[in-house]
């Protein structure tokens, strides 16, 4: 006789929406996410709702997964590790470029007093800003624009999120960051593993530090087609 509480992955075949929210964020903290004020906010912000069609049964594993125009959503302990790596305070003014399924830019929202959102296609910035709409999170904006030159008319940033990956941080991104903020990014060749890194603006200059290994779809210039 089979049992038929037992999926064949091992996975309990009924669990509830209690343990896979318990399975999510101890997944989270074993991967090194364990500042408290972004596990709550990864808590409340329910992944599965920024990820749309065949992939939503997924959204509560540790993957990026497909969403609209060929991009990805990032991996949940990415999103966690980025965040917590900004050190978001609550006044900050946050910019993101890479604006995708809005997951990372939802959770940007529970932890900073107003966020700008850049993405390439205008369907993803369309259907975000639905979603943050539908979620109440009023404090995000969203544009279609090129984000290698930032957003010059908002500017300066207190952090700025690039969740796309460049050889080089862009000119313009680090020009639109203020004194003692934080910018964090991937930063490599497209097709290879590339690095996490965080540029703090000092006074004068810049400081970089090397974070981890991480893989992200290239930033890519001008407007996608769709
Ligand atoms: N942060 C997203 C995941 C981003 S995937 C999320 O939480 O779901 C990377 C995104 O960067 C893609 O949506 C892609 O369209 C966008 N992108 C790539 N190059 C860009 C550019 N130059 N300007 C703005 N967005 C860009």
């Amino acid at each position: 006789m089979s049992d038929d509480s037992i999926s064949a992955d091992g996975m309990p075949a009924t669990e509830t929406v209690a343990e896979r929210l318990m399975r999510f964020l101890f997944a989270l903290r074993s991967r090194g996410v364990t500042d408290t004020r972004v596990l709550t906010a990864m808590e409340k912000i329910d992944r599965g709702i920024f990820v749309r069609g065949l992939f939503a049964e997924r959204a509560y594993e540790d993957m990026p997964l497909p969403i609209s125009c060929g991009q990805t959503i990032s991996q949940p302990s990415i999103v966690g590790l980025m965040t917590q790596a900004l050190n978001l305070q609550p006044r900050d003014t946050v910019l993101e470029i890479g604006t995708g399924s809005g997951y990372q830019a939802a959770i940007l929202s529970q932890l900073a007093r107003r966020i700008y959102t850049v993405d390439r296609h205008r369907r993803l910035v369309r259907e975000a800003q639905d979603t943050f709409r539908e979620l109440g999170l009023v404090n995000i904006t969203a544009f279609t624009a090129d984000g290698s030159y930032g957003l010059p008319d908002q500017a300066p940033f207190d952090r700025i999120l690039v969740t796309a990956a460049a050889e080089d941080p862009p000119g313009p991104l680090l020009a639109q960051l203020k004194v003692g903020g934080i910018m964090v990014l991937p930063v490599g060749q497209s097709d290879a593993v590339q690095s996490l890194i965080k540029v703090t603006r000092l006074d004068s200059g810049y400081e970089y530090e090397e974070l981890r290994p991480v893989r992200f779809v290239p930033l890519v210039e001008g407007l996608g087609v769709e």
